[in-house]
């Protein structure tokens, strides 16, 4: 079937312009200019409605198998869909088992054949001690590339690595040509901190962020760029929160190491000064930290030394979020934002000037990119996947419970006032026209 897709604001590589998408076989046929009379089946006129190419989201924790009380495959998508995002990365931990051998990953496919997952979802590999001989295979089984800790990730499952580990898996990943997805903390800085805290108030969020501070980002990203320059293995940042780390990477980056960065919604929409006390469902890791530090995040954006912005939607059943106690030590960190990630980033990003353009190259272009599918997703051009998202970038909308349909409508965004609407999704050219649009 034919479709013919008639818009005055395609946002395409070149810029927005007018035109008709013609999408065939699940795949953008052709980019034709106004008022072309395609021949087509049917005709969608979106009118001012913006249309852009499906989000690819490169940092969930879909948590199926073993966590599905978590969140899951098909929660997940749903989620993902009324956010405008038809890609999604899964990250190795919290599911059990751990995504760190090609049997683990051969049960993750599993449970997703299982599920009604109406979009794309792919799969990061894990990096733990002694489990280097599984790189290889994991590479040629489909993982896009792997992810490590460099400090305790907060589960039993799955093992934070040394320098010695990363010595022995950096090479063999630098053989595949995908990438090290890296939590960039180190933990002697932390326990530093927290020696410091053993008596402080831990329902304080002040305290909190004493706990994380940006030394231990700092540590973490000299010596990743001590190996990545010495082992030419791709690298990547996630969740950057310090800003103090924007120098040392761009000089990396103009010595043309192969690293890049990632930030997420909650490091450029909230500020740890507007942070209530008790308030733990605030809580990740590395934390969000002040309003100068969010400024700054929002200018490596500008320069580009920050490719991409991923949610890291990391969910909980909402008793392990302790709200009851506000005690920021035993609460799990995490903030879930799947289907809100497109109005947040567009939120702040239109208000400090950027264009949707921009928006769409930190969270469709350059994401695609790092998770290896630059030739088919993250762009409105023939020969893509016809993964399109209709958004309206001036509708207003407060969030409430109903507006997150991952599995616990539990999240700091509640109660926020947000820019910018998606309407509809289509992916591969099937239309999804459902309840969660508005
Ligand atoms: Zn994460």
């Amino acid at each position: 079937m034919r479709l013919a897709i008639h818009s005055r604001r395609i946002v395409t590589p070149q810029g927005v312009r007018g035109g008709v998408i013609v999408v065939e076989n699940g795949k953008i046929a052709a980019l034709e200019p106004p008022g072309f009379a395609a021949d087509a089946q049917r005709r969608i006129d979106a009118e001012n409605l913006l249309v852009l190419p499906g989000l690819v989201d490169v940092h969930v924790h879909i948590n199926e198998p073993g966590r599905t009380e978590w969140e899951g495959f098909e929660t997940a998508a749903q989620a993902a869909l009324a956010g405008g995002c038809t890609t999604l990365v899964d990250m190795p931990l919290n599911s059990i088992p751990s995504t760190t051998t090609v049997a683990a990953l051969e049960e993750k496919g599993r449970a997703l054949a299982q599920a009604r997952a109406p979009i794309a979802i792919a799969f990061w590999g894990g990096v733990v001690p002694g489990n280097a001989a599984h790189i290889l295979p994991l590479a040629e089984a489909g993982v896009r590339g792997f992810k490590c800790f460099l400090t305790h990730p907060g589960t039993e499952e799955f093992q934070m690595v040394l320098e010695a580990d990363l010595r022995e898996a950096m090479p063999r990943i630098a053989e595949t040509g995908l990438p090290l997805l890296v939590h960039a903390e180190t933990p002697e800085p932390l326990a530093r901190a927290r020696a410091q805290l053993e008596h402080a108030d831990w329902t304080r969020y002040r305290t909190y962020l004493q706990s994380r501070p940006p030394a231990a980002e700092l540590e973490a990203i000299h010596l990743l760029i001590r190996l990545c320059r010495q082992y030419r293995c791709r690298t990547h940042i996630v969740h950057l929160s310090t800003a103090a780390a924007l120098g040392p990477l761009a000089r990396a980056r103009a010595e043309g190491l192969p690293i890049t960065v990632e930030t997420c919604p909650h490091y450029l929409f909230f500020e740890a000064e507007s942070i209530p006390d008790h308030a733990t469902l605030f809580k990740c890791a590395p934390p969000i930290r002040e309003a100068a530090n969010r400024a700054a995040l929002w200018e490596g954006l500008r320069s580009g030394i920050i490719d991409l912005v991923a949610t890291d939607h990391s969910p909980c059943p909402p008793a392990m979020k302790c709200l009851d106690t506000g005690n920021f030590q035993s609460a799990w960190g995490g903030i879930s934002s799947l289907s809100l990630a497109l109005s947040i980033v567009w939120t702040e990003a239109r208000r400090l000037g950027f264009e949707i353009a921009d928006v769409v190259r930190w969270m469709a272009e350059a994401p695609s990119q790092l998770a290896g599918f630059a030739s088919v997703k993250g762009r409105i051009a023939p020969g893509f996947d016809a993964d399109l998202v209709l958004f309206d970038p001036d509708a207003e909308f407060e969030v409430t419970p109903d507006r997150l349909p991952f599995r616990h409508p539990c999240t700091p965004y509640l109660g926020q006032t947000l820019v910018g609407q998606v309407r509809s999704v289509l992916v591969r050219g099937a239309i999804l026209e459902r309840a969660v649009f508005r």
